[in-house]
């Protein structure tokens, strides 16, 4: 007999009105009237890792407000070997517009063989099923699952390597929906309608909490210790996966030109967090930065480090500002997570890296190819401390009345509304 695919369920729900502090009465009872016919409704969620990344971090924060608005919140979570990742990885950079080569015995054998796997034995069945990104999207086909499917793509695919599209377009065409960050990220050919949901934090993780300045560095310490790091010194901080659409190598460019520029006392540094766990590319990154980085005194790279979410929420608490100079992004929930600890961004003019740093105001938009712009606005964030203070509250305050975990929440109840009637 099959049984449910691994399926990881939130200890305890959260109640909405915990986050009333963060959004205010109105939303909260919008949240309730929203989810209140849809009491013991079903909604899965199916990805492919359950840490790393964007996507698990956005699906571990909404199921137990989910949950303690009533709804039956499931995550169900596929296993692929190592060859697996490295084929869905292929997706998404083709999916992205990089190019790439890829062997057709990738996609029946490492792909397709994988996704048989993993509904030999199982199913899900659920009101709503929201199927993330290209990994799991065969599975909508293979029968094992019982509900609406709306398939939840949170990369760019404006101009996709046209074959790897037209092979997943009948899987996603397969699903009642299609949801996207941008609405300029849709690909052609899509014939279902198509819903846009921004993304959003959940302030209410340890990432995000507000911590006071001596608090965050409390937790920093022994990094920084072992690291040589001097809090007394200004941080410039990058957070991402070690990838090359994050485009950490112009970072690690721009920081040396700026301090080429001018002298400044005391001298600011790079750090870089990032972890390579669910990515096969990962470690070819980072030593490629490190070479670039050349032992340079002050570019110092966190590698996987422990107690990841306090870390990454302290380090863009004490940071002067943070660079994420990706190429490619579909959002980038760490420029939120980072404008929510009142850290300015320097940010691409990518994606929807646009939608989160309005130039001036919560930081400088920038194009991730030209180093000399991101070494200017380096060079602004540390020198000017008017610009960086008035930056401070208004980065905050944009993601408060923006992109919190209560607002994509109630994307979803709206949409259950309609699917999960
Ligand atoms: N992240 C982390 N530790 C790291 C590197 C990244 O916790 O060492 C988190 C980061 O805080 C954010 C997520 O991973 O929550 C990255 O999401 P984003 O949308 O920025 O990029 P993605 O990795 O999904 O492309």
């Amino acid at each position: 007999r099959k049984s449910p695919l691994n399926e990881y369920i939130p200890t305890s729900p959260t109640s909405p009105e915990e986050y009333l502090e963060f959004v205010g009465p109105d939303r909260v009872e919008r949240l309730k009237q929203l989810a209140a016919p849809l009491e013991g409704k079903g909604w899965a969620n199916v990805n492919s890792t359950l840490v790393g990344g964007g996507v698990a971090e956005m699906i571990k924060g909404t199921l137990p407000l989910a949950r303690g608005l009533g709804i039956d919140a499931h995550w169900h979570v596929l296993e692929g070997s190592d060859e697996f990742f490295s084929v869905t990885k292929k997706f998404h950079n083709l999916l992205q517009g990089m190019e790439q080569e890829i062997s057709l015995d990738e996609i029946f054998h490492a792909y397709l063989d994988t996704i048989d796997q993993n509904t030999r034995e199982t199913f899900i069945t659920s009101d709503l099923v929201v199927v993330h990104d290209p990994q799991p999207a065969a599975m909508v086909m293979n029968g094992v699952i019982y509900g609406n499917v709306l398939w939840r793509c949170h990369i760019d695919t404006t101009s996709p390597d046209m074959t790897i599209w037209r092979f997943l377009l009948p899987y996603i065409n397969h699903c009642a929906g299609a949801i996207f960050t941008m609405p300029e990220f849709v690909g052609p050919g899509l014939q279902i309608p198509v819903y846009q949901i921004m993304p959003g934090i959940d302030p209410l993780s340890e990432k995000n909490l507000l911590r006071t300045r001596a608090d965050a560095l409390g937790i920093l310490s022994p990094l920084l210790n072992e690291h040589n790091i001097d809090p007394d010194r200004p941080i410039l901080a990058t957070v991402s996966r070690y990838d090359r659409h994050k485009n950490q190598t112009a970072v690690v460019k721009a920081f040396r030109k700026m301090r080429s520029k001018i002298s400044m006392d005391p001298a600011p540094q790079m750090v870089f967090l990032g972890n390579t766990s669910d990515d096969p590319e990962a470690e070819q990154m980072l030593a490629q930065l490190r070479e670039l980085a050349e032992g340079d005194p002050d570019i110092h790279f966190l590698v996987n480090v422990d107690d990841n979410d306090a870390v990454v929420g302290a380090l863009l608490n004490v940071a002067r500002g943070v660079v994420h100079a990706a190429t490619r992004e579909g959002f980038g929930l760490v420029v939120t997570e980072a404008l929510w600890q009142r850290a300015p961004v320097i940010g691409s003019n990518r994606g929807g890296i646009r939608t989160q740093v309005i130039d001036g105001k919560t930081g400088f938009l920038v194009d991730p190819d030209d180093t000399e712009a991101i070494a200017k606005a380096m060079v602004r964030l540390i020198e000017d401390d008017n610009v960086c203070s008035g930056m401070c509250e208004a980065a905050h305050e944009h993601v408060r009345r923006n992109f919190l975990l209560p607002h994509v929440v109630e994307k979803y109840l709206e949409l259950m509304r309609y699917y999960a009637r």
